[in-house]
């Protein structure tokens, strides 16, 4: 089993498994009538094989918000920060203010697939890397600050312009201006 992260607040751990806590919102103890009230409220996790995208894909035409807001609010899809919300919509090519509504199907598809996959990938590194490794290299060579597109990133790694932000629903987003132009 892998040690934990240095930002492990909380290991639960089995012979075989392990559960880790990271970087929580909010600590609660709950009992089941409120642990299935939580789950109640929140959307479809793309890291779950059961969740269902038809719910993610209603909530997000219910919402006023931007694409970028919607993305980390955790009643439209669950278990999105504000690293994935950045390098899926640049993988997709979709600017993080575009009406969330605005969607049409296929790109919503392809932003859900996106997402499971990226999601997927960083369970499997303990970290995550968003970026190609480049020939002969693998994603676990990559170093930290050169893991991501555009996510705190001064200029995008992949055609160097200048990555602009701005805070979005709470959170600073970016994006590259040449890739996800504003619609
Ligand atoms: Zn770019």
């Amino acid at each position: 089993m892998r040690p934990p992260l240095p930002q492990v607040r909380l290991r639960l751990a089995g012979a075989t498994a392990a559960w880790d806590l990271i970087a929580p919102a909010t600590y609660e103890l709950l009992d089941h009538a409120g642990v299935a009230g939580l789950l109640g409220r929140l959307g479809p996790d793309p890291l779950r094989e059961d969740a269902d995208p038809n719910r993610a894909w209603a909530n997000r035409n219910a919402t006023p918000s931007a694409l970028g807001a919607a993305l980390i609010d955790q009643s439209v899809i669950a278990g999105i920060g504000n690293v994935f919300r950045a390098e899926a919509l640049f993988a997709c090519r979709l600017h993080p203010s575009r009406p969330a509504a605005s969607l049409t199907r296929a790109e919503f598809d392809r932003l859900w697939a996106t997402l499971c996959a990226m999601m997927g990938r960083a369970v499997d590194d303990g970290r995550i890397v968003t970026v190609d490794p480049s020939a002969g290299r693998s994603r676990t060579d990559i170093p930290e600050d050169e893991a991501r597109y555009v996510y705190k990133q001064a200029c995008c790694r992949r055609c160097g312009a200048p990555v602009v932000s701005w805070i979005l629903g709470g959170r600073i987003a970016y994006a590259c201006p040449v890739e996800q132009p504003a619609a």
